[in-house]
């Protein structure tokens, strides 16, 4: 029951269908250099599901504010006809959208830029305070003039904005970008009328909201989306959040989107690790703020760790929030607000937080797709129209390359059946949802299947099909995944010596673990170990450090919750040592992910055991000979191998020979690398490629 998320509600003189917005997100379309079709198809899509208001990426309000190359700005003739086609495409699906007048500051990515007058860029900040991701580049500290300027450049933008057709602007103030860099005493160490104390470093929040308010026709929708929390330590107090709103509203705001953290903060906000919902609070905050001032009706919108529609019901049926703002469940699904409003739940995919395809690529300066939905920023690429000629397909393995593959085939009127070894669906990411911080990867299978189910795929499991059983196909994908790799190491073959999946699907005996192999699933495997088997221990941690009520942990009753048939380590308290050759841990995940996952380890005591080399296994022991040549004893009654993976592909040669054309995808391709995004964009080419 969506009853309050599908009332409408008002962004100024916007009025809206339902409180669900597209928040912002860079995707990389911005500045590709196609007359603006390929974003304004990516929005296209997201409205046709459902969504009403869209804030579009970070839009620069001048060059020097650019988050990096592949980010647009607004005035820049090409960037605005870009944007005209994709305004355009919006209003035609019957949706409304907003532009992020956005400026980096400190956290332009300068690199290969130039100014205006030819030479190499530099980023401008309140104050030379540099940030580590800038390697080493020191921000200018802008000047008074070059202060007005920027404020200027807001102004002009919104304006810019107004006239392409935008509906409405959010104002960038949070995240730590450069409005947020005035507001914080951490990176604004001024004494003039911009900085000094709370009040002065407010001042220029205030003056681009003016401008911008000064420059759009009265009555535009004027958002701004602030901080609720930097999560740095000696930034702005809460106090001073709640003042900086006060102020921003007199100053004639007409929404307040509530956010959290910088990319710098040490505290994960958007990983898969972070409970749904956990900031809310701050957004509540912000709320109560807003309705005891002298302009109570000004929207306010949260955001951050929502997946799910019912979520967002959840929090906006205790009356204190407006809307609530998703991004990447978007680019997981772009019918979320759609199929949820039908009730349709089961066939939502909902974003596992995994980052690998979306934020992890967008720091790097990539175009933005989604592991979980292919065809996200490349919908041109791949448009959803029938299949010429309808086949008869089998697609051999339902880990999340067959099942991309199975999915998109199905959905293009092909006659798919789908053939799984095991007796449940999902391969590696039936594995992946047994870790903690990865339960949410248990989701996106159950709606593959129940998608499947609904497009009138066959799926077979528990069953080993041969060649001979696909004989009749028009075209088999062969995806039949990955095996934990074996190790030549002396004593591996005793009976106290499991493979990761062993472990992860049976459990482990109590007492100490040696995980042999440091990469991805080593470090995964090592916090499925320390983890107490409960999640509400992890939700509890954030919500102590973050001092945030108790309830917020627990918005949802639905995701983030281990499946309780699965087994659990019962190892609790005895000494878990990960094991690597390189010393590199957590190598095979993601920069924004591999910190959060390292540092729980960490903080759990783990024993980081680096530069070995691995001499034997014995009972209660394994052996490691160090770089020095020493021989040390780690304890292990148990020894886990994450030693990597190799191929499972005994089909494509006897296919061959019977002359049943296929493809092998996935890790049956190619196991070196395993990689869960290049695994469904796998599966998806070769939908498109029978
Ligand atoms: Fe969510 Fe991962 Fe997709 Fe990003 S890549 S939208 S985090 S599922």
């Amino acid at each position: 029951d969506l009853a309050v998320t599908q009332t409408p509600w008002a962004l100024g003189r916007l009025r809206l269908r339902h409180r669900i917005v597209v928040g912002s997100m860079h995707t990389g379309l911005e500045t590709r250099d196609d007359g603006g079709l390929a974003l304004a198809q990516f929005y296209r899509e997201r409205v046709d599901g459902g969504a009403h208001l869209v804030i579009t990426g970070g839009l620069a309000v001048n060059d020097e504010g650019r988050g990096g190359a592949d980010y647009a700005v607004l005035g820049d003739p090409s960037s605005d006809e870009r944007f005209g086609v994709a305004v355009a495409a919006v209003h035609e699906a019957g949706g409304s959208i907003s532009a992020q007048l956005f400026h980096a500051g400190r956290y332009a990515l300068t690199d290969g830029l130039v100014d205006a007058a030819g030479e190499p860029a530099q980023s401008v900040a309140p104050s030379a305070v540099p940030w580590r991701g800038a390697r080493g580049a020191v921000p200018i500290a802008l000047d008074e003039p070059g202060i007005l300027r920027t404020i200027a450049d807001f102004g002009a933008a919104a304006r810019r904005a107004e006239e392409i057709g935008f509906d409405a602007v959010e104002i960038m103030a949070s995240e730590g970008y450069l409005v947020n860099q005035f507001c914080s005493p951490i990176t604004n160490l001024r004494d003039d009328a911009w900085g000094g104390d709370a009040l002065r470093r407010q001042r220029f929040a205030v003056a681009v909201v003016e401008a911008v308010r000064g420059a759009v026709s009265p009555g535009f929708p004027v958002s701004i989306r602030i901080s609720g929390d930097d999560l740095m330590p000696g930034s702005s107090t809460p106090d001073e959040v709640d003042a900086l709103a006060l102020a921003l509203l007199d100053a004639g705001i007409d929404g307040l989107s509530v956010g959290v953290g910088w990319h710098e903060s040490r505290v994960p906000t958007v990983q898969g690790a972070v409970p749904h919902g956990v900031w809310v609070p701050l957004a509540s905050r912000l709320a109560d703020v807003v309705r005891g001032s002298a302009h109570p009706t000004v929207a306010v919108i949260a955001s951050n760790r929502f997946t799910d529609l019912r979520d967002a019901e959840d929090v906006l049926a205790r009356g204190v929030i407006d809307a609530v703002a998703m991004a990447r469940p978007f680019l997981a699904d772009p019918e979320i607000v759609a199929k949820s409003t039908a009730g349709r739940f089961d066939l939502v995919t909902t974003c596992i937080g995994c980052n690998q395809a979306c934020i992890d690529r967008s720091i790097f300066g990539k175009e933005v797709s989604c592991l979980v939905n292919p065809r996200a920023g490349r919908e041109l690429d791949f448009p959803l129209v029938r299949s010429r000629i309808a086949v008869r397909v089998a697609v051999v393995g339902a880990g999340p390359a067959g099942l991309a593959a199975a999915l998109d085939l199905a959905r293009r009127g092909n006659d798919v059946t789908v053939f799984e070894a095991s007796p449940r669906l999902g391969g590696q990411f039936d594995l992946a949802a047994s870790i903690p911080g990865k339960e949410d990867y248990a989701g996106p299978v159950q709606s593959w299947q129940a998608m499947l189910s609904s497009l009138g795929a066959a799926i077979v499991t528990g069953r080993r099909v041969s060649a001979a059983d696909l004989v009749d196909y028009d075209h088999v994908v062969v995806a039949t995944g990955v095996r934990p790799r074996e190790l030549d190491v002396p004593g591996i073959d005793l009976p106290h010596v499991l493979s990761y999946e062993r472990a992860l699907r049976e459990g482990v005996p109590a007492g100490t673990v040696a995980l042999i192999g440091a990469g991805g699933i080593g470090v995964d495997t090592a916090g499925y170990l320390v983890e107490s088997g409960h999640e509400s221990a992890r939700a509890m941690s954030f919500v102590t450090a973050n001092d945030l009520p108790r309830s917020s942990a627990f918005l949802s009753s639905r995701p983030q919750r281990r499946d309780a048939s699965r087994p659990h380590p019962v190892r609790r308290g005895s000494q878990v040592s990960i094991v690597s050759r390189s010393g590199k841990f957590g190598s095979g995940l993601g920069p924004t992910s591999r910190w959060v996952a390292v540092g729980r380890l960490r903080d759990a005591g783990v024993n980081f055991v680096e530069k070995v080399s691995y001499r034997r296994i014995r009972p209660g022991v394994l052996e490691v000979v160090a770089e020095s040549g020493d021989v040390l004893e780690v304890p292990a009654d148990t020894v886990i191998v994450c030693a990597g993976q190799e191929s499972v592909e005994v089909l494509s040669a006897v296919l061959s020979a019977q002359g049943t054309p296929f493809t092998v995808i996935g890790g049956a391709w190619d196991a070196r690398a395993v990689d869960a995004v290049r695994a469904t964009s796998e599966g998806l080419e070769a939908s498109r490629a029978v």
